[in-house]
C-alpha cells in the first residue's frame, strides 16, 4: 500500500504548496510515497520528488491535459492511484487540488476531508481539519477503502527525507474522455505586476488595512516591503474600497500567507483576516488601538500611527 499525492507545477516548478503535501504524506508513514504529475515532470520536479522521497513519479503526458480541466485531472489520479496501489491519496489544498480530489470521491464514491493540518490517527482515519476559514478545527474520520484528503496550506514546512527516494518516472497512459473536458480552462491571463502566488510564498509581508486611510496611504507601506524584499498583503477592506488589487488580500476570501515576518498596520485583526494570516512566525501589529484583536494576537505591537511608524521604521533602517 502507498501514499499518492497529486503534484502541482507553476512554471516547471513544484509548487510550496505540493512540497508541503509531500513532506505530510512522508510522515505519515503509511507506506511508499508516489507522486502524480500532469504533463511531463521537469527536472526540477523529479529532483523535489527525490528529495522529499518519493518512489515512483507517475507522470501523464498529453497534448489534451495541457488546459486544466478538473474532471480529466481526476481520471489521472485514479489512474495513477491503480498503478501506486494507493490507499491514501493527498492534494494541495489549492482550487486545483481541493476541486481533483472532490471529482476523484465523486466518481468513485469516496470519501474526501479537506484542509487537513493533522492526522491523529491511520486506522481509522482520523485527521483534524480547518474549518469556517481555518476560525475552527474539527476532527473528521474517513472510512472509505482509498481515503482522500487535501492539505491546508502551510499545515507542515516542507523537508527532505533522510534518505532521497529513487522519483522513477513511470509514464501514465490515461486516455482522455472528451466528456471529461466539458470544463476547462480556455486562458490564462498574467497580470502585469505582482501576483497571489507571490505573496503567498514571501518571507516578508507588510500588511495595511483600514488604518491606511486611502489608497494613497500606501507609500510607506510599499517602501518598507521593497526594503525589506517582501510582499504587501491588505485587508479586505481596502481591496472591496478599491484602494488595492484583489490579488493582495489576505484572510479567509483571499490568500493565506505564512511568512517568517508579518508586519500588520492598521489592520484590526478580523476573524476572517486572521483566517489567512495564522501561520505567520512572527506577528508585529501596528496599531493606534490597544484592544484591537490583531494587537493582542501579534507576538509584538507598536501603538501608534502607522504614518509616523512606517517613515521612522525606514528612517532607522536607512
Ligand atoms: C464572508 C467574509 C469574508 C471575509 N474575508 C476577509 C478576508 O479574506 N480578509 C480580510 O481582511 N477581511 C475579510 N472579511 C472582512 C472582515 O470581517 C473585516 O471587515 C476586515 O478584515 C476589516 O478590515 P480592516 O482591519 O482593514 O478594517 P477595520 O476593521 O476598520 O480596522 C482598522 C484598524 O486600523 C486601526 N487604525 C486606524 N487608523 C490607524 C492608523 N493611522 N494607524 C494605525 N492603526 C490605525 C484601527 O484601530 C483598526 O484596528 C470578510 C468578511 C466576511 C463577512
Amino acid at each position: 500500500m502507498s501514499v499518492l499525492v497529486l503534484v502541482e507545477v507553476e512554471e516547471g516548478r513544484t509548487s510550496l504548496v505540493s512540497r508541503e503535501a509531500l513532506t505530510f504524506a512522508r510522515a505519515l508513514g503509511a507506506g511508499d510515497v508516489h507522486a502524480v504529475v500532469v504533463g511531463a515532470a521537469s527536472a526540477a520536479t523529479v529532483a523535489d520528488c527525490r528529495d522529499a522521497g518519493v518512489a515512483v513519479v507517475h507522470e501523464a503526458v498529453d497534448p489534451a491535459l495541457d488546459r486544466y480541466a478538473a474532471a480529466a485531472w481526476a481520471a489521472v489520479v485514479e489512474a495513477a492511484g491503480r498503478a501506486a496501489r494507493a490507499d491514501l491519496v493527498v492534494a494541495p489544498g489549492t482550487g486545483r487540488g481541493n476541486e481533483v480530489l472532490a471529482h476523484v470521491a465523486a466518481r468513485r464514491g469516496l470519501q474526501m476531508a479537506a484542509n487537513v493540518v493533522s492526522v491523529t490517527s491511520l486506522a481509522p482515519l482520523v485527521v483534524e481539519r480547518q474549518v469556517v476559514g481555518g476560525a475552527a478545527l474539527e476532527r473528521a474520520t474517513v472510512s472509505s477503502r482509498v481515503r482522500l484528503l487535501t492539505m491546508a496550506g502551510h499545515a507542515v514546512e516542507p523537508s527532505p527525507a533522510a534518505t532521497p527516494g529513487e522519483a522513477r518516472v513511470s509514464p501514465l497512459a490515461v486516455p482522455v474522455d472528451p466528456r471529461d473536458m466539458r470544463a476547462q480552462v480556455v486562458r490564462v491571463e498574467r497580470r502585469e505586476k505582482g501576483d497571489s502566488a507571490g505573496l503567498a510564498g514571501a518571507r516578508v509581508v507588510v500588511g495595511a488595512g483600514r488604518g491606511a486611510g486611502g489608497p494613497d496611504g500606501f507609500a510607506a507601506v510599499d517602501a518598507l516591503a521593497e526594503r525589506l524584499g517582501g510582499a504587501v498583503g491588505v485587508s479586505r477592506v481596502v481591496t472591496s474600497l478599491g484602494w488595492r488589487p484583489h490579488h493582495e488580500q489576505v484572510g479567509q476570501t483571499g490568500s493565506r500567507i505564512a511568512p517568517d515576518l508579518y508586519l500588520a498596520c492598521g489592520i484590526s485583526g478580523s476573524i476572517q483576516h486572521w483566517a489567512g494570516c495564522a501561520s505567520s512566525r512572527t506577528i508585529i501589529a501596528v496599531n493606534t488601538d490597544a484592544e484591537a484583536p490583531m494587537v493582542t494576537k501579534a507576538d509584538y505591537a507598536v501603538i501608534g500611527d502607522m504614518h509616523e511608524v512606517l517613515p521612522a521604521v525606514l528612517d532607522e533602517l536607512g
